[in-house]
């Protein structure tokens, strides 16, 4: 049976890179692990007044090129692994683009669904407090990830302020733009993992108005199914956690929109069939967007997968074995620390303005965020091609060769 446990499985990616790059066993074990893992207590009030205490994580995978960075993700089934294998996916996607970061994570077992906003809100104000042990703008700084939004941001930005006594904007990133969120922010990663579908689909030789499927129809996945359409693709199936909707003449984008906000879900969307999640990723198309979970390919379903790119805009949806099984079917698979590297290269621009105390205009984020991805896409494209690889092993190439550059050149304290 498949290992799906996902920090089993970066390290299995991690290996395959660093055998790639002969890097001796004592780099190999310092950049295998985290750095730190923090687990803490959040006693939390509830609205009928009872008390309960939901775990929390943050995970700092490495510093070896600069502060730590990555999201919080709120989920009933977030696990300490799962968290530290986030953070190491962060680690490598900070370094396939290049931005001088390195890599955490955070969860909090819970589910947001089932919790009122102030039950939300006590319970993230308690968690940053207790993780005010290890943030800062200067140390590591958190983002949004599933099912946390820019008002869960704002609220740990202020829990941080307000313990050391001034206004730290630069803590946090995906907050609101009236306190130092950026422009461009909310679609970021739907913009980049666009750009990389475009150049892989000119690789290829696909054109655009072919047709998409995206599974996990949230912030970036909705984002990609939107700017996809209005290239003129045909988007045939979406879906969310309750399940998804197909139509092999396409769906139109803005009445799905309008459907999910009224209802909550995609599902019952009157102009399509319903489709289960599974089943959304086994349809004929062209460019198939895995954008909710970990673990969605595996080696049971990767021989029925028959779309010609796989645009990884979730972490980890897709497992080793998978990969093989689509490497040696000619499926072109854009992996997650390139394809969805456009949220945090964003989430650093806004840091970058936050500690400047001046912010730049839409046009200019999304042309450095264009110029990034666009040089991050080639260069993994070259390394695959050189070296007869998958576009997974070469973003792990270039990422690794970079975190390990810098901690040789910082060497070992003491
Ligand atoms: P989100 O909470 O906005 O949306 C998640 C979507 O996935 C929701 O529509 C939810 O209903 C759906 N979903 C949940 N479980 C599902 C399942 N089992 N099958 C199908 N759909 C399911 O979250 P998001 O920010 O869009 O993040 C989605 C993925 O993208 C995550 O893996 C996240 O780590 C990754 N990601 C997001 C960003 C970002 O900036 N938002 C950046 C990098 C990576």
């Amino acid at each position: 049976m498949e290992d799906l446990n996902p920090f089993n499985i970066t390290k299995k990616q991690f290996a395959r890179a660093a055998d790639h790059l002969q890097l001796d066993a004592g780099l190999r074990e310092i950049l295998e692990k985290p750095k730190r893992c923090l687990i803490v207590s959040i006693p939390t009030r509830m609205d009928d007044g009872s008390i309960r205490v939901f775990e929390g994580y943050r995970v700092q995978h490495s510093l070896a090129r600069g502060p730590a960075k990555g999201g919080i993700r709120y989920h009933p089934d977030v696990t300490l692994d799962e968290v530290k294998a986030l953070a190491a996916w962060m680690t490598w996607k900070c370094a396939v683009v290049n931005l001088p970061y390195g890599g955490a994570k955070g969860g909090v077992v819970c589910n947001p669904k089932l919790m009122s906003r102030g039950e939300l809100e006590r319970m993230t104000r308690r968690f940053a407090s207790e993780l005010s042990l290890v943030i800062g703008p200067d140390r590591d700084i958190p983002a949004r990830d599933l099912y946390t939004d820019p008002q869960v941001l704002a609220w740990m930005m202020d829990t941080y302020s307000m313990q050391v006594g001034y206004s730290a904007p630069g803590v946090v990133t995906g907050k609101p733009l009236p306190i130092g969120g950026s422009e461009g922010r909310n679609e970021a990663t739907g913009r980049g993992a666009h750009l990389a579908i475009r150049e892989a689909c000119k690789e290829l030789k696909i054109p655009p108005g072919s047709r998409v499927a995206v599974q996990g129809f949230g912030n970036a996945g909705s984002v990609v199914a939107k700017l996809l359409a209005a290239d003129g693709w045909n988007l045939i199936a979406v879906s969310d956690s309750k399940g998804g909707v197909y139509n092999s003449k396409g769906l139109a984008l803005n009445r799905v929109l309008e459907h999910k906000q009224r209802t909550g879900s995609v599902v019952g969307y009157p102009e399509a069939e319903p489709i289960d999640n599974l089943r959304l990723l086994e349809l004929e198309c062209e460019v198939l967007v895995p954008a909710a979970l970990e673990n969605q390919i595996t080696e049971r379903n990767a021989g029925r997968i028959k779309a010609r790119v796989v645009a990884e805009v979730a972490n980890g949806p897709t497992t080793p074995a998978a990969d093989d099984v689509l490497y040696k079917r000619g499926v072109f698979v854009i992996p997650d620390i390139l394809c969805n590297a456009g949220g945090v290269t964003v989430s650093y621009f806004e840091w970058v303005q936050d500690l400047q105390a001046f912010f730049w205009d839409e046009d200019v984020i999304n042309e450095h965020l264009g110029r990034i991805m666009l040089k991050a896409f080639r260069e993994v494209l070259g390394i695959a091609k050189s070296r007869r690889i998958d576009l997974r092993q070469a973003a792990w190439i270039l990422a690794v060769g970079r975190v390990s550059e810098a901690q040789q050149i910082r060497g070992l304290w003491p």
